[in-house]
């Protein structure tokens, strides 16, 4: 399989290099040249395996450069039960009501959905680095929630260091303690004397500096990172298969959405042939994508502060892989469209697309009253604590399913005891950590507390990777 920018200047690449590489040279997003398609035979085979082995089916046809036999392997160390994900099913439905699921995604080490892709995307990063003799430097600013997931994703990779920079005494004490708490050695915490604006400010300028970015082979972990939407195609499989989903019996999905990756993974596993009915795209107030898809208005607002804040974004980078395709792959029709948002902010996309797109997406935003009223009455009326996030896709999956004969699965993207705060103001029920992070406001942290300052934060972390 070869891969092709989003934006047609780029050279095509394999697999291997896609997954080191994140953005294209032009500036521009990989996606595979062709979408493999799966037979209905196949895909009823599929019906008896284990995760582990509908990822590696799944996700075959889209690797090369690793032997099936090491990719297999990768696959089983990251999904086998018992190891970092505490399911059986890694991504079990749970049923909330008659034809209404969610798929629980936030079984793994930090509580959150992307787990799922990133547990993955480390493991893959040390294979190709081993084999290639490359090491990496991974830099990374968070607000608190995607730091735990990459920390722990990286942790005691081989040839992989880790360095995470956070606001010092703005992330939550769960949050700090999620990656303070780690004590592998390849993973540095530093807490800068700023706000999150100014750490992403920090690694924007390091990335800048191409001799300090060349001699440490700095590298991203971010969510357009081909690899993470691929790992995140197979849990659509699953859950079709797993609610007897076939040519006959299709499955709506609900997915709280921010930078499109997720539902985008849904997309992909429509291509392939999984037996996908509706997709309804959920937004909070931050609403580019509900917008972008009603009435083909993509564009920039300013963020709002949300109890969802993992989907707090105004700017939805992967939404340019699904232009891409409702553009027929033409790379400099997109180019000239994102140089023009880049410009202005905003992008009309055609009527005609828009009525494609239609076909597949369903979309809609829910305000912070509507999402607190579902945590409350899907915790009276079904008896489940979910957090804000979940609820917003609860929310717009009510609102816009095909209707009763069709079953509805909302994903489930962060366990409630991830964003206790807000649960508890909308269901009066402090959510508690799951037993294996039961003890993790007493574990020792260690992280380093740094001035905004460039040259300090440089200084640092060159010292640290001599
Ligand atoms: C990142 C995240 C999302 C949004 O996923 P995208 O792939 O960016 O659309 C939703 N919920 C939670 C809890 C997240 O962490």
């Amino acid at each position: 399989m070869r891969y092709v920018s989003t934006r047609g200047a780029a050279a095509a690449l394999g697999f291997e290099d896609v997954v080191l590489a994140g953005l294209a040279r032009d500036g521009g997003l990989y996606v595979p040249e062709s979408w493999p398609a799966i037979a209905p035979d196949e895909l009823r085979r599929w019906e008896s395996l284990s995760y582990a082995d509908v990822a590696v089916e799944v996700m075959r046809p889209f690797v090369d450069g690793i032997s099936e036999d090491d990719f297999a392997a990768i696959v089983h160390e990251t999904y086998a039960v018992p190891g970092v994900f505490h399911q059986a099913a890694v991504t079990p439905l749970r049923q909330l009501d008659a034809g209404e699921w969610l798929l629980e995604l936030f079984h793994g080490p930090t509580l959150a959905f992307k787990d799922v892709a990133l547990q993955l995307l480390g493991r893959l990063f040390e294979h190709i680095l081993k084999k290639r003799g490359e090491r990496i430097t991974v830099v990374g600013a968070t607000s608190g929630d995607t730091g735990s997931a990459a920390i722990e994703a990286c942790r005691d990779r081989e040839n992989v260091t880790i360095f995470m920079l956070h606001p010092h005494g703005r992330v939550s004490e769960v949050q700090r303690r999620q990656m303070t708490s780690v004590p592998s050695a390849n993973v540095y915490n530093i807490a800068v004397q700023g706000t999150f604006d100014d750490c992403q400010a920090l690694v924007k300028a390091m990335f800048n500096d191409h001799a300090f970015r060349d001699r440490l082979n700095l590298a991203a972990v971010n969510s357009i990172n081909w690899a993470r939407v691929l790992a995140q195609v197979v849990y659509y499989f699953q859950a079709s298969l797993a609610l007897g989903g076939h040519d006959g019996r299709r499955i709506d999905f609900s997915v709280p959405t921010g930078n499109f990756g997720d539902v985008f993974a849904g997309y992909v596993a429509s291509r392939m042939g999984a037996p996908v009915n509706k997709l309804i795209v959920a937004t909070n107030v931050n609403d580019i994508l509900s917008r972008a898809l009603r009435s083909g208005d993509y564009s920039r607002g300013t963020v709002q502060p949300t109890i969802s804040p993992s989907m707090d974004i105004q700017v939805s980078s992967n939404f340019e892989r699904l232009l891409f395709d409702l553009y027929g792959g033409d790379g400099a029709r997109i180019a000239a469209l994102m140089d023009d948002f880049a410009a202005t902010g905003r992008l009309a996309i055609g009527n005609g697309q828009v009525t494609d797109a239609s076909r597949l997406f369903a979309a809609t935003r829910i305000d912070e009253d509507e999402t607190r009223a579902t945590i409350a009455h899907v915790l009276r009326h079904n008896a489940t604590l979910i957090d804000p996030h979940t609820a917003v896709g609860v929310a717009a999956g009510r609102k816009l399913r095909t209707g009763p004969e069709v079953p509805l699965v909302s994903l489930a993207t962060a366990h409630p005891a991830k964003f206790p705060d807000a649960v508890q103001a909308a269901s009066g029920i402090y959510p508690g950590l799951p037993p294996h992070l039961a003890d993790l406001l007493t574990r020792p942290e260690r992280y380093e507390i740094l001035p905004n300052d460039l040259k300090s934060v440089q200084d640092h972390i060159g010292a640290l990777t001599q």
